[in-house]
């Protein structure tokens, strides 16, 4: 499963982290998943549980934000919003939408104690 590997890269990170700043633990996971990235924020939340269990991230909250996805439409030049890869433009009604937000996963916070 894609979002295995990523939860396992979010683990990396925290380990990367605790090797430079010592801390007890992460209290706290901020993930932005953007809608999208082809993520799904169920499935992703699944594999960190099972990916932290018995790290020093196992007892910390996830939280999990959505940025909506945009698009710069190459027809009429405007940024549009987007939901899915291959829409439309919703201003033209063209299609060739460069997605310009959206379509990452990344760890955008992480508290620690
Ligand atoms: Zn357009």
């Amino acid at each position: 499963m894609h979002e295995m590997s990523l939860a396992e890269g979010v683990l990396q990170i925290i380990e990367d982290h605790r090797a430079q700043n010592s801390f007890n633990q992460v209290t706290e996971l901020w993930l932005e998943i953007g809608q999208m990235s082809g993520v799904e924020a169920g499935a992703m939340e699944f594999c960190l549980q099972s990916v932290l269990r018995g790290t020093v991230a196992e007892h910390a909250k996830v939280v999990i934000t959505r940025p909506e996805g945009k698009g710069l439409c190459i027809s009429c030049n405007k940024e549009v919003p987007m939901l899915q890869r291959y829409d439309p433009c919703c201003e033209c009604g063209n299609f060739g939408l460069q997605p310009i937000a959206g379509t990452e996963m990344q760890l955008k916070e992480l508290l620690v104690d």
